[in-house]
């Protein structure tokens, strides 16, 4: 039967009321309910859990009714320090997601070249999938690649999934995809935040939020931009108000006027992909007006630094370059060699504290930006003048000792071929005006889903292992090539007696991870049986589905991700799913990606793909961590069980891996090594998966008896941090990063203390509630908001203190006593890098236009765009093409989350924003003769979609460079498969371009070049 939208809303109100009451063996009339009645404990039972939504991580009570053991109502944890018993409109309606009869009950498999789907067995569907792993396996197994170098790789399958699964589901995910031999891993944080990454580990080491959400409170100016705060995170604004009721300033730049601009003191409208331009300027403006906090600078940054004869700058492009032939993936690439340091007899960088050298880090600084002068900026970015300058005076006013300002960004900065330089300059801002390691500071990367950072640090990505470590490479031969290459750069570093450089105790953590994957291998048996990337290849998003539609793989599994509407050129990716022999799709509902075979435009009678949907639970259906973008880990329990046959993520990948282990002790395979010896067996209890037992194994035990500093530590027992991990084997640790998380102790993730010392209680720092990593403590890089000899540079919001021979507030960046250690330990020189020489492209970042721009040129350089930009120059892209003329971006709603394959799946949130739209400014709307609320369709050089037009004053022409420029913007929530009569309208990616950063390969999904017309 069809289920159009109002049909949709009226059976799923019907069964909420039925399922509320059915466990009283009676079913009361409508008059009858008593909701509150029914969250009493003589009916129902109280859990605890976490918003599965967004990565604010708010708190959730959940009730569930005693007998039937489904949810009645969930609502906001009032004792959770984040929300306060908040939450935002996803977060109340999470209950809708459990209750819901659109839940395939089983699984289900659509045959090749079939028009329906087939309800099927888990013992049939698990049993089938298992042999289609195996024989693709088999068949696509390289264990040595053309040039004679081991590989050890399954070439024939490939993963995308997940940042929705709990972090001991990630873990054990990635092993098994690893045992497998895949290399083309990846999930949700490339295309979400990958950017952020590599731009927060060049500036500060670490590559996530410094801060937390209730540091925001402490701010004295609140910077919003690449992002939508008050709509995308609610519940952070919490905490932005609330540092505005202290008197803090909130500023917001956006090319739209949103719900967080409606709230600030300053708004500025600027054209999409130009805040390297704004920032850039905001950089000149802070030197050319000697606003730096210049003890910070010379004390915890590289401003200092000198830099080698052989770097330049010369018209967009830095020295070094090498333009690349189309047929590579990146347009050029540098030899970053000659960006290096000017050293000294020792190998250490020289610097010159004066501040005079002309090639110390600050005047080149200096230099690079004597272009983006105000004038320059405002023409460029499409940005009032006044209102930039007022953005860039209030904002370096946070430049004092005792001010702090902080940035909130998200999608609207990670998004684009210059992602991570856009990331880079904010940063770069902050350690001019001391701004990192303080109370309100920081660098504040909003991660939109409930655990996308613990997916990215348990690596569900091509390039890295758990705990940020390298995946190996067919050059890095054996385990001790590996480590030599990974930890030579940071031996180098820890020569400066001042410099920490904590990377150098790689071995401990790779060997730790090694005997935690593999627990009967020594590291060099392990590692061998890791599968390895070919040397100078990426294997990112972009490029996995640009392979699929060249027929590369034979099997894929889409793991809690909907790709046919989620990812860059959507269009593209449904395509090429066509190409699959096989896939597995896991999630909650049926979606655009499970079902491509019969989406608009497909003929299922043509597509061979067969398709195994397997359903999943939801989130507080099981019990797992995750973890938020503060880095706060957080537990969640069961609340009711999961719906009809579904099953925790845990239970499909054990139970689909015990079936492809039994297939490889019957029969032979090809390399079967890594899936006999993967260490599944201890992720499990009584029931299947525990999550209990992968948490513990994440954190790490002793293997054997063994002692350290002269206390002894018993085998078996759990290691209490990562300073303890060993490089002989002595201990195992899934991800070294959260050693400390499950301790002897117990869980730290499950803990709900708000107990505070007067220090803590000062700033929130709640270090009793649930866990953060590292070592729990909660603002990274915290000895930089101290001077040498200890002492707070702003004394009345420390975070840390050096007093009586101990720091005191949070746990320190390291123990040392002032002034003995630089406080960026993560770095190899152990300083805040303000050139920062191993990015791929540059060293300080540039403006360039988008690949998709309505310019030919711009005013800073003759380089158009990123010169090391990842396109597929096959694909066209329109730029100055008059048949596309608007600038376009997509952004997203409360009511709706990423795909919108679980929010158009609740009642609640689809009546609240039934379909897609399209905003657009009364100028434009007029020269299109477009009224408000008729149905126009958006086109780009790729596709096009229908939309409603919202005729708005949020958008407003900006003239940039001289021409008027209509901006117009879509949220990209929407898919054919859901509302199922097609009246929400389908995916904004199918306008998107498949082009990427190339340090990352994050698509530019943030902007391009479209036109809209009437129907
Ligand atoms: S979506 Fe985000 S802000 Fe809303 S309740 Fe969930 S975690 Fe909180």
């Amino acid at each position: 039967m069809k289920i159009n939208r109002r049909r949709f809303l009226k059976l799923t109100a019907a069964t909420a009321v039925a399922t509320a009451f059915g466990g009283l063996g009676f079913v009361p009339d409508a008059q009858a309910l008593d909701r509150v009645a029914m969250l009493g404990p003589k009916w129902s039972r109280q859990t605890t859990s976490i918003c599965p939504y967004c990565g604010v991580g708010c708190g959730l009570i959940v009730n569930t009714d005693l007998k039937t053991r489904r949810a009645i109502n969930t609502e906001g944890d009032p004792d959770h320090p984040i929300n306060e018993g908040s939450t935002c409109a996803k977060g109340a309606s999470i209950w809708q997601l459990a209750e819901n009869d659109e839940r395939p009950p089983r699984p289900r498999y659509r045959a090749p070249y079939s028009t329906e789907w087939k309800e099927v067995s888990w013992e049939w569907a698990l049993g089938e999938i298992a042999k289609r792993v195996k024989k693709t396996r088999d068949a696509t197994f390289t264990l040595k690649n053309a040039k004679g170098q081991v590989v050890n790789r399954c070439n024939g399958i490939a993963s995308v999934g997940s940042a929705a699964i709990d972090n001991e589901e990630c873990w054990a995910y990635q092993s098994i995809l690893r045992s497998l031999g895949l290399v083309y891993v990846e999930h949700q944080a490339r295309i979400c935040h990958s950017s952020t990454v590599p731009a927060l580990a060049e500036s500060f080491g670490r590559g996530a939020m410094t801060n937390h959400w209730n540091d925001i409170a402490n701010s004295d100016c609140v910077l919003v931009m690449g992002s939508n705060a008050a709509e995308n995170h609610p519940i952070s604004f919490k905490w932005v108000t609330r540092a505005m009721h202290k008197g803090a300033k909130l500023i917001n730049l956006d090319p739209r006027f949103t719900r967080t601009s409606s709230r600030a003191d300053l708004h500025c409208h600027i054209r999409a992909g130009t805040d390297i331009a704004i920032l850039g300027g905001l950089i000149k403006y802070i030197l050319d007006n000697d606003l730096i906090q210049k003890d910070y600078v010379l004390t915890h940054t590289n401003g200092s630094t000198l830099v080698g004869e052989k770097f330049g700058f010369n018209d967009g492009l830095f020295t070094g370059y090498t333009k690349n032939g189309d047929d590579q993936d990146y347009a050029g690439s540098y030899d970053k060699s000659q960006w290096a340091f000017d050293k000294d007899s020792d190998g250490l960088p020289k610097k010159d504290p004066s501040l005079k050298h002309p090639r110390c880090v600050i005047n080149l600084l200096k230099k690079h930006y004597e272009r983006y002068d105000i004038d320059t900026v405002s023409s460029v970015s499409g940005a009032d003048k006044q209102k930039l300058l007022e953005f860039y005076r209030l904002y370096s006013a946070t430049g004092k000792p005792d001010k702090a300002g902080t940035i909130l960004y998200a999608m609207g900065w990670t998004q684009h071929t210059v992602g991570v330089q856009y990331i880079r300059t904010m940063a770069m801002v902050q350690l001019l005006l001391g701004n990192i390691g303080v109370a309100g500071g920081g660098v504040n990367a909003m991660r939109g889903e409930s655990n996308v950072q613990g997916s990215t640090d348990h690596a569900l990505l091509w390039h890295l292992l758990p705990g940020y470590l390298a995946t190996p490479n067919a050059g890095l031969a054996d385990y001790k090539t590996y480590i030599d290459a990974k930890t030579t750069p940071h031996l180098e570093g820890a020569k400066d007696p001042m410099s920490a450089a904590w990377w150098q105790n790689t071995p401990k953590y790779m060997a730790s991870l090694l005997k935690a994957m593999y627990p009967n291998a020594t590291a060099e048996q392990a590692y061998a049986w890791l599968p390895k990337a070919e040397d100078g290849k990426t294997y990112t998003w972009l490029q996995l589905f640009d392979a699929m539609s060249k027929s590369e793989f034979k099997g894929f599994f889409a793991w809690g991700m909907n790709p046919a509407c989620g990812g860059a050129n959507a269009g593209k990716n449904r395509k090429a799913m066509a190409n699959l022999d096989w896939m597995v799709n896991v999630n909650i509902f049926d979606n655009e990606t499970g079902s491509f075979w019969r989406g608009p435009g497909q003929d299922p009678k043509k597509i061979k793909t067969e398709v195994f949907f397997l359903p999943c639970a939801v989130s507080i259906e099981k019990e797992g961590s995750i973890i938020n973008s503060g880095r706060w880990m957080q537990w969640r329990y069961e609340g009711p069980v999961p719906r009809g046959e579904s099953k925790s993520d845990g239970h499909i990948m054990t139970e689909l891996y015990d079936a492809i282990r039994s297939l490889y002790a019957k029969e032979s395979g090809a390399f079967p090594e890594p899936i006999k010896n993967l260490s599944v067996d201890m992720w499990k209890g009584g029931h299947g998966f525990d999550a209990h037992k992968v948490a513990k194994l994440i954190n790490g035990h002793f293997t054997r008896d063994v002692t350290i500093d002269g206390k002894t530590y018993k085998k078996g027992t759990q290691v209490p941090s990562f300073a303890l991990l060993q490089d002989d084997g002595s201990t195992a640790s899934g991800n070294w990063l959260y050693c400390n998380s499950y301790t002897e102790s117990g869980n730290m993730a499950a803990r709900r203390s708000k107990e505070q010392t007067p220090e803590q209680a000062n700033i929130g720092l709640f270090p009793n509630w649930a866990w953060c990593w590292p070592v729990n403590r909660r603002v990274l890089y915290n000895r930089a908001s101290c001077d040498n000899t200890g002492k707070p540079y702003a004394p009345q919001k420390a975070v840390v203190r050096w007093d009586g021979g101990k720091w005191i507030g949070d746990v320190p960046d390291g123990g040392w006593a002032p002034g003995t250690k630089y406080a960026f330990i993560m770095q190899a020189a152990g300083l805040g890098q303000l050139y920062g020489p191993g990015r791929q492209d540059g060293p300080f970042p540039e403006h360039y236009e988008p690949m998709e721009t309505p310019f030919k040129a711009h005013s800073f350089s003759k380089q158009l765009n990123n010169p090391a930009v990842l396109r597929f120059a096959r694909e066209a892209l329109a730029v100055a093409d008059p048949n596309y003329p608007l600038v376009a971006t997509t952004f997203r709603v409360t009511e709706h989350w990423q795909t919108g394959h679980m929010t158009r799946h609740t009642p609640w949130l689809l009546e609240a924003m039934p379909q897609i739209f399209v905003e657009m400014s009364e100028e434009l709307a007029r020269e299109r003769g477009i009224e408000n609320g008729e149905k126009v369709m958006v086109e780009s050089i790729r596709g096009s979609v229908w939309a409603v037009a919202m005729v708005t004053k949020r958008l407003r022409p900006l003239t940039v460079m001289g021409r008027t420029t209509h901006q117009i913007g879509l949220p990209w929530h929407f898919g054919w498969q859901m509302p199922h009569d097609g009246s929400g309208g389908d995916s904004a990616n199918l306008l998107t371009p498949s082009v990427g950063d190339p340090n990352t390969g994050i698509p530019e999904t943030k902007v391009f070049v479209a036109n809209v017309r009437k129907l």
